[in-house]
């Protein structure tokens, strides 16, 4: 059986998974505990870690918080500005309708405590357009959250573009960077921003840690506050003990990346050739949804015509683990509202699979099962 639903979740590299075990036998102690050696030995795993992601994002250790994750990290990026919102009286947001949950549902519930939020739709190439949020930012304008990479499509979005224009006015700018940290290293360290998020689970570390960076402007952080009550940790803008195994693969995970995405770009490319080409000779009619031409490359998010992804996904589960990318019950399937914004039609949707791939992906075995799958699909085809 393949795994191709790296999206979803990464399998936990070998040698963070040995970094955590050395961690969790030798080093159990809490980072805040510092009357003793213990919590010394824990402090400085912890120090090591936010070293290691520093390094890779291009930011200062300082700028560093550790958090439970993604989901977390946007919460405190963005609820974490209701005092600031209130002492200023900027009171709009801007997102758009292709965010992850963690952004869209905290959004939502913004606007419901009076926030106006402006939901930008992408263009059928799957990416937003960056004049139509320019053109939305007005002197209430709080903050613009968008994502770097979409989870669902793969699709690269203009956070770059975007982040130049933002910087030369008084807006706070937030980055999902959850789908391309430690894949697009170079291009996350030239980017202008006030915040950043991502998890660990995404980049081959443990599932259960994520990162907030807030970046010192005019060495200042941006006017986040803690939405959650504790301890001191992480200087109060995410209280609580902190899991020092888990930030230590965090590190680790980061560490690796920085050392390796080059080589690990290489491999992902390599992969997606191989699969275009598998379906190239298939036969089958099928058709991309997101212009290719933005698409990261560990991702690949296709519509087989006349081919149910839902039938699909059930005739090969044994082998090969993709997904539809959205929310899907036997009582209640929804389509993909990130495609929906796309303008795709209900029937591609249904028929729409997103496969996502490793650096350790084994080409050789994907072949085999990618290929076992598209056979299926042909016998499915309407
Ligand atoms: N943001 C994006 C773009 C994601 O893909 C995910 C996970 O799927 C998240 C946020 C949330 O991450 P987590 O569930 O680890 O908090």
């Amino acid at each position: 059986s393949i795994y191709l639903d790296y999206n979803a979740s990464s399998p936990v590299e070998p040698r963070v998974l040995e970094a955590m075990v050395d961690i969790y036998k030798n080093n159990f102690g809490n980072a805040d505990s510092r009357t003793h050696d213990f919590g010394d030995h824990a402090r400085s795993v912890v120090e090591t870690a936010r070293k290691q992601v520093s390094s890779l994002l291009g930011v200062s250790t300082s700028e560093v918080f550790f958090t439970s994750g993604a989901t977390e990290s946007n919460n405190i990026a963005i609820q974490g500005l209701q005092t600031y919102a209130l002492e200023s009286g900027k009171n709009h947001i801007i997102t758009t309708s292709i965010e992850h949950k963690a952004v869209m549902e905290t959004v939502k519930v913004m606007s419901e405590r009076g926030f106006i939020v402006d939901f930008i739709d992408p263009e059928s190439s799957g990416r937003i357009n960056v004049a139509k949020v320019l053109k939305k930012v007005c002197a209430n304008t709080l903050l613009v959250s968008l994502m770097h990479v979409n989870n669902e499509t793969g699709i690269i979005q203009p956070v770059k573009e975007l982040g130049e224009e933002l910087s030369k006015q008084n807006v706070l700018f937030h980055v999902d960077a959850t789908q391309s940290c430690g894949k697009l290293v170079q291009e996350i360290r030239e980017l202008k921003y006030n915040m950043l998020s991502f998890s660990a689970h995404k980049l081959r570390g443990p599932q259960g840690v994520g990162v907030l960076v807030l970046r010192k402007k005019e060495y200042k952080l941006p006017p986040v506050k803690a939405i959650m009550y504790g301890g001191q940790q992480e200087h109060g803008i995410r209280p609580g003990t902190i899991p020092v195994a888990l930030v230590g693969g965090c590190g680790k995970a980061c560490e690796i990346a920085e050392i390796e995405y080059k080589k690990d770009e290489a491999k992902l490319s390599a992969i997606k050739m191989s699969l275009l080409k598998l379906l190239e000779d298939s036969g089958l009619s099928y058709s991309f949804n997101g212009d290719q031409k933005y698409c990261l490359n560990n991702t690949l998010n296709l519509c087989l015509h006349g081919v149910s992804s839902e039938a699909l996904m059930i005739s090969t589960k044994q082998y090969c683990s993709v997904s539809n990318g959205s929310a899907c019950t036997s009582k209640n399937y929804s389509p993909s509202y990130v495609l929906v914004s796309m303008g795709i039609p209900i029937e591609q949707i249904e028929n729409s699979i997103r496969i996502s791939w490793g650096p350790e992906t084994n080409m050789g075995e994907l072949e085999k099962e990618f290929f076992r799958m598209l056979s299926v699909a042909k016998s499915l085809a309407e």
